[in-house]
């Protein structure tokens, strides 16, 4: 009996390929291949990030960035309004922390804390561009929130990638090099699909090697893509292939999949989240963007998780 392709995550249910035939192995579904690492509590006990009351049923702010330019457009943030973005959540109390993190509610989260999840789709040039010298660029958005991440080292540049086979982040000959970084910092590495095509327009069979050639892809690159994100927000006709395909041999599923709008997200202990529609929030400064929704959190509605 041999293990056929990844299947993972703590709900999911791992496929073995026995004679032809895929059989269900509950022992396996029960514990996961790569747990994260555990929470470490500090010895000495730090101030609460905030005075609010811990909240763990509240919601939780899923961001969704693009690119990053010099000004506000449809679909580019601009810088300033970037480091504005990362300057409010710091002062209401927002840390960052990745899709896989919320999703699996394994967040290391300080007292007082609320959770905030920075997601990037595409791999876009404009979000991580290193200079001739090795340098960041500081107008990309990795070197705005590198800068912000020295300033203040309990917000660090941990996000969630979801990265086309473009590069990634063009520069293919340093994506090895930026993605050893953003390791570093934490952030996580998530599938966008190989080819960025609306899903509910291929085939059953093209959808799986959209799934699957870019697990393997991004396992190329050294990460076990757990998060996924739909081109355009639009799902395969087969909705079920998204936690389950087939291609090559090899059975392919994802545990957190995000959805491109508009409203924050349950909190990961609600039985209202379904982590195969996550919902995201647009950061731009448009109704039910980034601003309004820190508004009406902040105002109660909803009430954001805080960490006790
Ligand atoms: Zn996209």
């Amino acid at each position: 009996m041999s293990r056929v392709g990844p299947v993972f995550g703590a709900g999911a249910v791992a496929a073995l390929l026995v004679g032809g035939v895929f059989v269900l192995d509950s022992a396996e579904a029960k514990s996961r291949q790569d747990p994260l690492p555990e929470i470490r509590r500090s010895e000495a006990p730090t101030p609460r990030v905030t005075k609010r009351l811990g909240n763990r049923q509240g919601a939780v702010l899923v961001l969704m960035y693009h690119k990053i330019g010099p000004k506000e457009a449809y679909m580019v943030r601009s810088k300033a309004n970037f480091e504005k973005d990362l300057d409010r959540l710091y002062r209401l109390g927002y840390r960052p922390v990745t899709l896989e993190e919320y999703s699996q509610n394994r967040m290391p989260l300080p007292r007082g804390a609320s959770p905030v999840v920075l997601t990037f789709d595409d791999s876009d040039p404009t979000q991580f561009r290193l200079k001739p010298d090795g340098s960041i660029d500081p107008n990309c958005f990795v070197g705005v929130w590198a800068k912000f991440a020295k300033k203040y080292p309990d917000f660090p540049v941990k996000g969630t990638f979801f990265i086309l086979p473009n590069g990634p982040f063009g520069q293919s000959k340093l994506a090895a090099k930026k993605l050893e970084m953003l390791r570093g910092w934490g952030s996580e590495i998530g599938s966008h699909t190989m080819t960025h095509t609306a899903l509910n327009t291929l085939t059953d069979a093209k959808v799986s090697w959209e799934l699957g050639a870019s697990y393997e892809y991004i396992a190329k690159l050294g990460f076990t893509a757990r998060s996924f994100a739909t081109p355009y927000g639009i799902a395969p006709k087969n909705r079920t292939l998204l936690k389950r395909a087939t291609w090559n041999g090899r059975t392919y599923g994802y545990e957190n999949i995000v959805l491109a709008g508009s409203s924050p997200a349950p909190s990961p202990l609600s039985r209202k989240l379904d982590r195969t529609r996550i919902p995201r929030v647009k950061a731009y400064g448009g109704e039910l963007g980034i601003n309004d929704w820190l508004t009406k959190m902040k105002q109660g509605k909803p009430k954001p998780y805080v960490q006790p």
